[in-house]
């Protein structure tokens, strides 16, 4: 089965490492052949040559959610998760509506656009998040406010045609994710809870835990992967509040990162249960073998982390992307396995020490 990828970023790359001990080959799709997927593909296509990448796709996927309308319109009828689910996703707005209609549970929040914004900020209420339409990820486009004179630095780095969410500000217990997949044959799992770490919007690390709130967060996966018609992953981000309530952030319908873990930590991967569930084939155990965890490395280059160090950590394994640094971008990524709870937490500590040596590494401008 030759399976067509959307993006060429380091998803991408671990669903093909994944997929080809199936005996799948690939396709990616992305302007720069020299991409984590790109260069791994068996053919790189250029955006140009989309008609030929559908041509020699049997199915079409996507890692990367910000792709060109143009692009979507012509591979809507091979790909899996739907086109109709990406385009929920990709608009903050839809995706918002979306779940309130159906009665999922949110965080207070209200749609603005960039002339209203001062206005709606101010009858809302401090603090609150404003959050663009589009393009944001990685805590991009993403605001916390305090008062409404942010409002003029905010419109500064957008378009007048923006549309903003304003978002009650949610004084979390904790973060967590759960991730579910469902197959063209119906059948559905879904993976273990994480509770996740995010720094300034990124999610810095994450391990498997036990919590009061998995039956409901796994109730939410599966009804939401029926709600949108999902074949393939639905990666869903709670914040559970202090008073015990779980609000959903946000969903992804593709392989997320606080499912890396997937790779050691549990018996199918989420990036061979993505292929497995679109091919229609039987889904592998979503079980987890052992406390499992992974830390991000971002912004930082294989030079810049005590490698041997984070090697020496039992039962750590390092997956580098091999990007270009950039600050605060996702290099690459630690696992972590332990035999309990408290070695894991002890574990991650150390990972963390070797990337991030001195604690201005997460913040530094480079
Ligand atoms: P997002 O890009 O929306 O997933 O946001 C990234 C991270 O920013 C989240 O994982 C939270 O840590 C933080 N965040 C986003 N929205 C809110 C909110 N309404 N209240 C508190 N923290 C938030």
């Amino acid at each position: 089965m030759r399976v067509g990828i959307l993006g060429g970023g380091q998803l991408g790359w671990m669903t093909i490492l994944e997929g080809r001990k199936l005996g799948f080959s690939f396709n990616v799709l992305e302007s720069k052949k020299d991409s984590p997927a790109g260069r791994i593909a068996d053919r790189w296509f250029h955006p140009s040559e989309v008609e030929e990448f559908i041509k020699e796709s049997d199915l079409i996927t996507y890692e990367f959610e910000h792709i060109e309308d143009d692009v979507l319109e012509k591979v809507y009828p091979k790909t899996l998760p739907s086109v109709e689910i990406l385009k929920i996703k990709r608009s903050r707005v839809r995706e918002k509506e979306f779940l309130r209609k159906r009665g999922y549970p949110l965080a207070k929040f209200e749609v603005s656009t960039a002339g209203e914004l001062e206005g709606k900020v101010r009858t809302f209420g401090f603090p609150c998040v404003v959050k663009s339409e589009r393009l944001g990820y990685d805590g991009r486009g993403q605001y916390r406010l305090s008062s409404a004179d942010d409002v003029k630095a905010i419109l500064k780095n957008h378009p007048p045609e923006e549309v903003f969410v304003i978002e009650e500000f949610v004084d979390f217990a904790f973060e967590a994710s759960r991730i579910g997949v469902r197959s063209t044959e119906g059948e559905v799992r879904i993976y273990p809870t994480t509770v996740n770490y995010h720094h300034e919007g990124i999610l810095l690390y994450n391990f498997t835990d036990e919590t009061p709130y998995d039956e409901e967060m796994g109730r939410i996966v599966e009804s939401l992967m029926e709600d949108l018609g999902l074949f393939g992953l639905l990666a869903v981000e709670f914040f559970i509040t202090k008073e015990g309530k779980v609000l959903i952030n946000e969903f992804a319908p593709r392989p997320h990162n606080t499912g890396h873990y997937t790779l050691d930590g549990t018996y199918t991967s989420q990036f061979e249960n993505l292929l497995r569930a679109i091919a229609g084939f039987p889904l592998g155990s979503t079980e987890l073998k052992v406390p499992s965890g992974m830390v991000n490395i971002l912004g930082l280059s294989l030079e810049d982390i005590d490698l041997k160090g984070i090697l020496s950590v039992e039962g750590a394994k390092l997956y580098w992307y091999g990007k270009e640094k950039r600050h605060r971008r996702k290099m690459g990524h630690v696992n972590v396995v332990a035999k309990d709870k408290e070695t894991l937490k002890r574990k991650i500590e150390e990972v963390l020490k070797g990337i991030y040596r001195r604690p201005a590494e997460l913040t530094r401008e480079t």
